[in-house]
């Protein structure tokens, strides 16, 4: 096998993170390690994070919902981090199998401190001697994805998708030379090629543009482990587990990159509108709608506040599906003591957004989206941008109708751009 890797570099870190579709049988966990000892007949060192097996935390929050209808989240962490467990064991068995020295660790066997916020745990630091140890003795280093201890030694687990985080905090914390982050795609794509036909497969995107699509929805990554690489400057490359390919690097260097003005459309369906009508028009009042949430890990995004008529506003925000319950309940419980006069919940919506760099240095993208948009009978809730995103939330059953939409009037399939290397199509 030539990797991309094996033509620039000699002797390299490696930090290589494989999904639970790519560990999700036995058959695969043998190909994994076979990928891994070809790595390291390169001549890099390796050390390898893990997720569980494809379905496996899926079957483990299922266990435990059939017990408890709002899980203990202590006893919760202790039983998903197991999913990891096993595939680290089952994958260091692969390759002590083949010949190739290895050794397993859990989260708090390599010390990844955390904080206590339980399931969806932020990674304070880790303490690299071990792994060091080991590779200087030319052992694979198999580390669990996903979890952690807090101060008290509490197991904690990172948020679903968190072994990326993992991988790219021993990537920061080891001064990696590359993280690669293994999955069931070749790399990171103009639109969800499930939705969008005609997607391209981005050769490069920086760091800005994929957390703005990571954290509006696009599925290729955790949104912290993007911050994270953002933070300590980890170079990050996403390729496919099952065909070779050069796959998408993410990178903090711009300087070498041609943009296109819109690099891709993100979209996430797991979104719920709250609003809450009619507060007094005062200062601290906008306040004491998100400090409760806050005070309950609920992330409260694209925050809306309306003009104010007769002495009172609106707010308008959106939370996870997952959080809806809870947020709901929260202000219902706040809004008699702030005089609100209603609130308005919207299970069924969606969100919709235009990403790239290049929107910086270009004006008018924001009235090209919103027309193509309203031409397609498409109404628009609410909208937030940032420099180089413009998000909407619409109602969920028109998301795809947009997100094709939008692909198509911004040439993202077709453009002939340095930055997008193929088409599927
Ligand atoms: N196994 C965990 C999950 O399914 C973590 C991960 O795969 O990244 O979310
Ligand atoms: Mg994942």
């Amino acid at each position: 096998m030539s990797t991309f890797w094996a033509s620039t570099r000699n002797m390299a870190l490696i930090v290589q993170k494989y999904g639970g579709t790519s560990v999700g049988s036995i058959d695969h966990i043998r190909a994994v390690a076979e990928k891994i000892i070809q790595t390291r007949e390169q001549g890099h060192e390796v050390v390898v994070v893990v997720s569980a097996m494809a379905g496996e935390t899926d079957r483990l929050v299922q266990l435990a919902h059939a017990l408890s209808r709002m899980p203990n989240p202590r006893e919760f962490d202790v039983l998903l981090s197991t999913g990891e467990q096993v595939t680290i064991a089952l994958l260091s068995l692969a390759l002590l199998d083949r010949g190739c020295p290895a050794r397993s660790y859990t989260g708090a066997q390599v010390h990844i401190r955390t904080d206590s916020a339980h399931n969806k745990a932020r990674i304070l630091g880790i303490v690299d001697s071990k792994i060091r140890m080991d590779l200087s003795m030319g052992k694979v280093v198999v580390v669990a994805g996903f979890q952690g201890t807090d101060e008290m030694g509490n197991i904690t687990t990172l948020g679903r998708g968190g072994s990326d985080t993992t991988a790219v905090a021993l990537a920061a914390a080891l001064k990696a030379d590359e993280c690669q982050i293994y999955t069931d795609i070749d790399g990171v794509y103009t639109a969800d090629p499930k939705v969008v036909a005609d997607a391209c497969r981005m050769s490069q995107v920086t760091i800005e543009e994929m957390l703005e699509m990571a954290s509006n929805g696009a599925k290729v990554m955790q949104s912290r482990a993007v911050e994270f690489a953002g933070k300590y400057n980890v170079p990050v490359r996403v390729l496919s587990t099952f065909e070779e390919g050069a796959g998408t690097l993410i990178t903090v260097d711009e300087q070498n990159m041609q943009h296109p003005v819109v690099s891709g459309v993100a979209f996430n369906r797991d979104e719920a509108k709250l609003v809450i009508q009619g507060v007094p028009d005062s200062p601290g009042v906008a306040a004491s709608v998100l400090k409760p949430l806050s005070e309950a890990h609920i992330e409260v995004d694209m925050i809306v506040q309306t003009v104010a008529k007769e002495g009172t506003t609106d707010l308008a925000f959106n939370v996870h599906k997952r959080d809806f319950k809870l947020a709901f309940s929260i202000l219902e419980n706040i809004s008699e003591d702030l005089g609100a006069q209603c609130i308005i919940k919207d299970e069924h919506v969606a969100k919709l957004s235009l990403v790239g760099v290049g929107m910086r240095s270009h004006a008018g993208i924001a009235s090209q989206m919103f027309q193509t948009l309203g031409r397609e009978g498409i109404n628009i809730q609410l909208i937030s941008t940032s420099e180089i995103k413009i998000s909407v939330i619409i109602d969920e059953k028109c998301l795809e109708l947009g997100v094709r939409a939008l692909h198509d009037a911004f040439q993202l399939g077709t453009v002939e751009q340095e930055t997008v290397e193929s088409c599927s199509s």
